[in-house]
């Protein structure tokens, strides 16, 4: 525990504001827009950003445990972190990675639990306190988790996890950063109503918890008035929205396509569940406003209605063919993305054969292929019939190629 802090925030020599450096997960729309507010707190305090780990006050790392290689680069970030930093600095650390893996974490730095981060007011003595500093809009550009040099001493023994981490470490840089650029970004809710089996996220997330609609419209319209083009709704399952305030996504959106303007509005991370059960109202919904929708990015996960129910993903491979099939019908012109895991235990030839096909059927705008990996305490990384790596990764490719 470094000693400067305890006593309050750190001397500033006078002319020097104190500075502080944040990394999270760029990939995460969520997190790195939870790190933007905490970015607003520490500059509504006097603190400026810096991109030196040797020159930074404080050092602030938002923990991501979604994937085993976002878990790598977290404790990578940590150990770059403790040994670059001033022994007088401070290391604080946060974020999903203590509910999903607690176990890897700890050590010479401050661990806050989200549920206790309202403390760093005490550890940076701020005058503007964390609680009173609204919601971000604009995600900051902030440093991303750091990869590791260990991966390539693992290279021999896990290929496609490099291969895909090379892969995201050269998007991250020329996508990652700046695929949140210019938008203006709505946390709607927090958490899910999933319990999805191969999921370590809801550990973090928890259940859904959605921001009263006035507030959402008021946000998007300070947006509108502020000349935004591109506005995103995030949470890790926007359909979740409203079902524990007795409304529901369909009702929101409806009411910020009610507001006219040359806009565009990106919907991530949506359960393809809420399609299924809103579709009666979607379908108008998505015809009227085909133009004001950039895009829906509805993971389904597989094909296979077998994989899908060991998955607990609660929809069926032919209900969601039937939505895609009307709303190819009715909108021609609306992208629709997808995510595929391939190798979830117990994927035969068959099953895999199934999602191929359902991922040929459709021309999707973009189609994100993640390899099945066992994640800590999830239902899935006991299920027997792992799928070996080799034939993994084939299948891995064959997506990919599509
Ligand atoms: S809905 Fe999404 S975040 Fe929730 S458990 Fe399922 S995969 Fe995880």
């Amino acid at each position: 525990m470094s000693d400067v802090l305890s006593s309050g925030s750190p001397p500033s020599n006078g002319s020097r504001p104190r500075t502080y450096l944040p990394f999270v997960n760029n990939f995460c729309p969520r997190r790195s827009l939870e790190t933007s507010r905490y970015g607003n707190y520490f500059l509504a305090n006097g603190w400026r950003p810096t991109r030196r780990m040797e020159k930074a006050d404080l050092i602030f790392i938002y923990t991501c445990g979604c994937f085993n290689s976002s878990e790598q680069r977290t404790l990578n970030t940590i150990r770059q972190a403790l040994a670059r930093k001033r022994p007088d600095a401070r290391l604080v650390v946060t974020g999903c990675l203590m509910k999903i893996h607690p176990e890897v974490l700890g050590g010479d730095y401050d661990l806050l639990p989200l549920e206790g981060i309202n403390a760093l007011d005490g550890l940076i003595d701020a005058r503007v306190k964390l609680a009173s500093v609204p919601d971000a809009n604009r995600i900051h550009p902030i440093g991303d988790l750091i990869s590791t040099r260990d991966f390539l001493v693992k290279k021999f023994k896990m290929d496609f996890e490099l291969t895909s981490l090379f892969a995201s470490k050269v998007r991250s840089l020329f996508l990652g950063r700046t695929k949140y650029r210019g938008t203006w970004n709505i946390r709607i809710a927090t958490g899910c109503l999933g319990n999805c089996s191969y999921c370590a996220l809801k550990f973090s997330g928890g259940r859904v918890k959605s921001k009263a609609p006035e507030a959402v419209v008021e946000e998007f319209s300070r947006g509108l008035r502020l000349g935004e083009k591109t506005f995103v709704l995030i949470n890790q399952d926007i359909g979740s929205y409203g079902q524990d305030i007795d409304t529901d996504i369909v009702t929101l959106l409806e009411r910020l396509l009610d507001f006219d303007g040359d806009y565009k509005i990106r919907l991530i991370d949506l359960n393809p569940r809420w399609l299924v059960r809103y579709f009666d109202r979607w379908r108008p919904l998505l015809r009227r406003h085909a133009s004001k929708i950039a895009y829906l990015s509805m993971p389904v996960q597989s094909g296979s209605e077998r994989i899908l129910k060991l998955m607990r993903r609660p929809y069926t491979a032919s209900d969601i063919r039937e939505c895609f099939r009307a709303l190819k019908k009715d909108t021609p012109g609306l992208v629709i993305n997808t995510h595929f895991i391939v190798g979830f235990p117990g994927e035969t030839d068959r099953d895999f054969a199934d999602s191929a096909a359902l991922a040929r059927e459709f021309d999707f705008g973009r189609l994100s292929i993640h390899p099945y990996q066992d994640r800590p305490r999830t239902e899935s990384s006991t299920m027997p019939d792992k799928v070996p790596g080799p034939v993994l990764f084939r299948r891995y490719r064959a997506l990919l190629s599509l």
